[in-house]
């Protein structure tokens, strides 16, 4: 290992690593790509992704095992997730191939900053889209910027699995129900910061997000998505158009069935029927599987497995998942993409 970082401590924080991927669309087609040492990007004062939005953004780990190699996580999954986006906010797709090439050249080149085995750091990926150029009116962008950067962050966790409490907003909403709730996008967390702030305040970790239609059925957990265990072994969550999908929930549902013998189920988690579960977290990248203590409704906090300690399904869930990520466990087929160094 060349540089030496504080690896135990990293923090969720910006790091300003030596490389990073920029490709440009233009003139209807996508460059090469490369890496560069520049970490700003210059844009035209007029592009779309500053004022209207016209922006998406995705999130990936790669992970040092035991024998000091590396991988990543799924990418193309979020290499598909980023092209669904682009979709919604007619933005230039990002094929998939050059999405994994692209994080694997920024892994690669900035190897020495992935945290070493056992210290639970991981390098973060933040995969970029941007429309960009000189338009004015309300109109997609004809140009676009793909960048992606990447900074060693720390566990999330320092003591261990430890639940953490959350509110429902009843106030305020982080999608409308035919918005672009189910799309990576900075406009969905524009749209939370004041929410998360007042959450936060009052000495909650989050809000708890309830389906903008109805507000009676649990969408997200701030930034991750929402899981419950039954007292009969069934692993729920959420289904609903604007929730984001979150890789690692599909990923928790099938080890929940495959590993773990739970029954996956995705549907209606109605928010005044949580005494259905006996265990619940919050699920994502970032968050990777984050028990959930209670959840504040309506002046009442209901507690799941318990304020303090994690649930033992939960725990499994965790150490299945994260067993797999650091290569500790075998993978599931095509989960797991190995990074040259
Ligand atoms: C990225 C994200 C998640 C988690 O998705 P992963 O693919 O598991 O990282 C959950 N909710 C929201 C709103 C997100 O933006």
């Amino acid at each position: 290992m060349v540089v030496d970082l504080d690896w135990e401590n990293l923090g969720f924080a910006y790091h300003k690593l030596p490389f990073r991927y920029v490709s440009y669309f233009k003139d209807g087609k996508w460059d090469d790509g490369e890496l560069t040492e520049n970490a700003s990007i210059t844009l035209s004062e007029s592009s779309p992704a500053l004022h209207y939005g016209q922006q998406a953004f995705e999130g990936l780990k790669a992970y040092r095992t035991k024998d000091g190699s590396i991988q990543l996580f799924r990418p193309d999954k979020n290499a598909e997730r980023l092209q669904k986006t682009a979709e919604r906010l007619l933005m230039e797709k990002v094929p998939t191939d050059k999405f994994v090439e692209a994080c694997k050249a920024v892994v690669k080149a900035n190897a020495d900053y992935v945290p070493p085995y056992g210290t639970g750091g991981t390098l973060y990926l933040r995969p970029l889209l941007i429309g960009v150029g000189d338009v004015i009116g309300v109109h997609p962008a004809s140009e676009y910027i793909f960048t992606v950067f990447a900074m060693p962050v720390g566990s999330y966790f320092k003591g261990g699995l430890t639940p953490t409490n959350f509110i429902v907003s009843e106030d305020f909403d982080r999608a409308a129900p035919h918005g672009t709730g189910a799309a990576k996008v900075g406009g969905n967390y524009a749209a939370s910061l004041l929410p998360g702030k007042k959450a936060k305040e009052a000495g909650f970790s989050d809000v708890i997000y309830l389906d903008p239609a109805t507000h009676s059925k649990i969408e997200e957990v701030g930034a991750a998505n929402f899981f419950g265990i039954t007292a009969n072994n069934e692993f729920v969550t959420p289904l609903s158009p604007s929730i984001l999908p979150s890789i690692t929930k599909y990923s928790l549902l099938e080890l929940a069935e495959k590993r773990l013998g739970l029954t996956p189920v995705e549907g209606d988690v109605p928010i005044d029927d949580l005494d259905r579960f006996v265990e619940a977290g919050a699920c994502g990248t970032a968050a990777v599987i984050s028990p959930i203590g209670g959840i504040e409704y309506r002046g009442k906090l209901h507690v799941f497995y318990s304020e303090t300690e994690v649930g033992p399904m939960t725990k499994k869930l965790y150490d299945e998942l994260v067993g797999i990520q650091f290569g500790d466990i075998e993978a599931p087929e095509g989960w797991i993409v190995k990074v040259d160094q």
